[in-house]
């Protein structure tokens, strides 16, 4: 089954991604671990990815489907694949019908205030790295870590206004994929605001997986 996962950022979608093909068999295929795989490779594309992404530009939409298409056409895609991390725009999108076809899009639905209350909740500990949320899992003492003691933080990339911003460019960029892929007959909506199992379940039940 060749799948794409979509949702905002803090909707669930990692934990989802990995229980889905662990379930499937098959492989989460991030077009970020590809381009670091590539210039990893030292071939002369592998060369001209990391030129690009040392001077700081994006890897142009021509490129990573080039590189997508190669890593597709491995063996272990063959049952089938789950998209991570693109198509994340309506051109990407396009292009991407141009080499495969997918058999579903699942886009996990949390409203943004939800989200918000969700990363502003998390607290973490700067020292052994646990984390906490202040109402879904506090720490025993208030603010203080359970298992070193240390005080905890609330990590920049948790700040209400951080989130905002990832919120508001998912919005603008990402969110015209759900229409796009509606007009398709593939997109399958599964309520994000529910316990992780719950969430999984309507996943599978919606690609008609047991
Ligand atoms: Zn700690």
């Amino acid at each position: 089954m060749k799948l794409i996962l979509l949702g905002a950022p803090g909707a669930g979608k990692g934990t989802q991604a990995e229980l889905l093909c662990e379930k499937l068999g098959i492989p989460q295929v991030s077009t970020g671990n590809i381009i670091r795989s590539e210039i990893k490779s030292g071939t002369e594309l592998g060369n001209r990815v990391k030129s690009i992404v040392e001077s700081g530009a994006l890897v142009p939409d021509t490129l990573v489907i080039e590189l997508l298409k190669n890593r597709i056409a491995q063996e272990d895609c063959k049952p089938g694949f789950l998209l991570d991390g693109f198509p994340r725009t309506i051109p990407q999108a396009e292009a991407l019908e141009e080499i495969c076809a997918v058999d579903a899009v699942v886009e996990i639905y949390v409203p943004d205030t939800a989200i918000v209350n969700r990363m502003s909740g998390r607290r973490t500990c700067p020292s052994c790295g646990a984390t906490y949320h202040v109402t879904h899992n506090p720490p025993k003492k208030e603010n203080v870590c359970d298992s070193c003691g240390a005080d905890l933080i609330v990590r920049p990339d948790d700040a209400p206004e951080v989130v905002q911003g990832r919120l508001q460019v998912y919005h603008e960029q990402t969110e015209p994929l759900i229409a796009f892929y509606r007009d398709r007959g593939l997109l399958k909506t599964v309520d994000g605001e529910r316990p992780l199992e719950e969430v999984s379940a309507s996943i599978y039940e919606a690609l008609g997986i047991q």
